[in-house]
């Protein structure tokens, strides 16, 4: 058995540079070399700038210092999302990295909640997380390393400039010895009989051959589906939205930077607000049945809050992912394995996905196939996972009018998502399947906000005096609004963090 010790990466965008840094850096010193081929003709997609607490974890597996990357990427601190008008005009809640309220010896506080709820309560669920409460204030600290309960518990993830991330992993690679060549592909050779990849052929006159390919080469697919005809799962009937328009602006106020994401609901999709240290990233993701490219683009114009910084980028895509992930020698990681729309800023960790579940399964040269049919299971699942965490945010809007909308609440919901819909209105149980990427709190979030009600709850939480569980709360509120006005600013907190960009 030899191990794999030539990889070719083609696509040098976020994917492709996030795998070949991990790769270098787990794999280098046994001697496995990186070849990563990129057309600047082509170019990336030029989006991807909010990201999931996961993205910490990928820092530290490389060594990196998450503040250095900030203040290379023009950074900010991420809290959360605001989702504004989601559930109707005027409504407003922060999807937090979090935890809510307290537990009452086993039991949860979404049953304490619930039961509040039903006794006439009305506080809303955002009182009771101290990352939704940060973020409202627009103030930042990290989360207390010994937290006093489970409000005091909340995570924090980065907004950044993803031309300037690949970048910074670019340099990171070329330190370790990437070989990187700037051409386009012009033909894939197979082997004629086992069908594997052989060679790729470039516009430049070279051919490349490696033992593993990895295809990073984003809507494109040209090796996965291109050359091995992986075929695609469409997930359209679920996720109508298919385009997208992306403009950066200028910030209407350049000094107080929100520390968390926005999501603004629109007529047929929504827009995205996402605060980088010197700009606003801005970007309508809409359906193309619903809303014509120029109306989309008029929108997004319409809620710039200052002079547009660059030309519009359209992008167009399609929900799913491809069939197989791994197909014979090739592995496709990043947007060239599948898209689920950038609802919750999710696609940069399943790049993390990926590349974890290739370092485990890492291959012998005679490719087993066992180990593409675990790793094609793993990544189904994990989409099928996030998938459903995405629609439940579009069923079970209330919003007026809007065809969009209308046929989100009235589509064939998935089977694992109705069983999760149907446990939680009976009991408020939380199910979780295997490959989660959202936990307990993050249902719990969508549940009470959409305002979808648990018809019952743990018997346990009926055990507390209603009015003492009334005066917990009541105070509790009061303390989690008093820490977060401790913050400090947004802006201070990078440059006390050495994380301000210097231009
Ligand atoms: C509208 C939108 C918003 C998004 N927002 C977020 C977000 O907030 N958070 C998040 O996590 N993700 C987001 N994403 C996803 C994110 O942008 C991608 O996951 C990430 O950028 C990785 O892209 P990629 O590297 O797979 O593809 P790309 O960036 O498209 O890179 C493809 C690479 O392949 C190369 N290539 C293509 N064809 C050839 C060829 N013939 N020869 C040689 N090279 C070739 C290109 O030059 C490029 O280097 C968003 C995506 C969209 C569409």
């Amino acid at each position: 058995m030899q191990a794999v010790k030539s990889v070719v990466i083609l696509g040098g965008g976020t994917a492709g540079w996030m795998t070949a840094a991990a790769l270098l850096h787990r794999l280098g010193k046994l001697g496995v070399t990186v070849t990563l081929i990129e057309s600047s003709q082509i170019g990336t997609i030029g989006v991807g700038e909010a990201t999931v607490p996961a993205i910490k974890r990928y820092f530290e597996s490389l060594g990196l210092d998450a503040y250095e990357l900030m203040r290379a990427t023009n950074g900010t601190i991420k809290l959360g999302i605001e989702f504004d008008g989601w559930r109707h005009e005027g409504h407003s809640f922060i999807h937090p990295f979090g935890r809510y309220g307290i537990q009452a010896g086993p039991v949860a506080f979404h049953d304490l909640w619930n039961r509040l709820r039903a006794a006439g309560e009305s506080a809303p669920l955002d009182d009771y997380a101290l990352g939704a409460q940060l973020a409202r204030a627009g103030r930042v600290f990290l989360p207390p390393r010994e937290p006093r309960g489970d409000f005091e518990q909340f995570d924090w993830a980065v907004h950044f400039d993803a031309g300037r991330f690949a970048q910074y992993l670019r340099q990171f690679c070329e330190a370790r010895g990437v070989r990187r060549i700037d051409a386009r592909l012009q033909e894939v050779r197979l082997h004629p009989e086992a069908g594997h990849i052989e060679q790729l052929l470039l516009d430049n006159g070279e051919s490349v051959s490696g033992e593993l390919y990895i295809d990073c080469s984003g809507f494109h697919r040209l090796l996965i589906d291109g050359a091995l005809h992986a075929g695609f799962e469409d997930w359209r009937h679920w996720l109508m939205c298919d385009r997208a328009i992306a403009i950066p602006c200028v910030a209407a106020d350049p000094v107080a930077i929100a520390p968390y994401t926005r999501s603004r609901a629109m007529a047929a999709g929504w827009i995205w607000r996402i605060p980088l240290q010197n700009r606003v990233g801005n970007g309508y993701v809409y359906s193309s049945d619903h809303v014509s490219d120029d109306a989309a683009l008029q929108a997004l114009q319409g809620q710039l809050e200052g002079e547009a910084l660059a030309a519009p980028n359209p992008l167009r895509f399609r929900a799913g992912h491809v069939r197989k992930f791994w197909l014979k020698n090739c592995v496709a990681i990043g947007l060239a394995g599948g898209f689920l729309e950038p609802l919750e800023s999710t696609s940069i960790s399943l790049i993390q996905m990926g590349i974890d579940k290739l370092l485990h399964l890492w291959p012998d040269t005679a490719m087993p196939p066992g180990f593409a049919v675990e790793y094609n299971r793993l990544s189904i699942q994990e989409f099928e996972r996030i998938r459903d965490f995405i629609i439940l945010h579009y069923c079970a809007n209330h919003r007026a009018g809007g065809e969009l909308w209308r046929y989100c609440r009235d589509m064939k919901l998935p089977d694992s998502l109705n069983h999760k819909l149907e446990l939680y209105r009976a009991r408020g149980l939380i199910v979780q399947y295997e490959s989660e990427a959202f936990f307990d709190p993050s249902w719990v979030c969508m549940y009470a906000n959409f305002g979808i009600e648990a018809q019952s709850w743990d018997p346990l939480a009926n055990l507390l005096p209603i009015d003492e569980l009334r005066e917990v709360t009541r105070r509790l509120r009061g303390d989690i609004a008093a820490i977060a006005r401790e913050g400090t600013t947004h802006r201070e907190f990078l440059r006390l963090a050495g994380a301000l960009a210097v231009t």
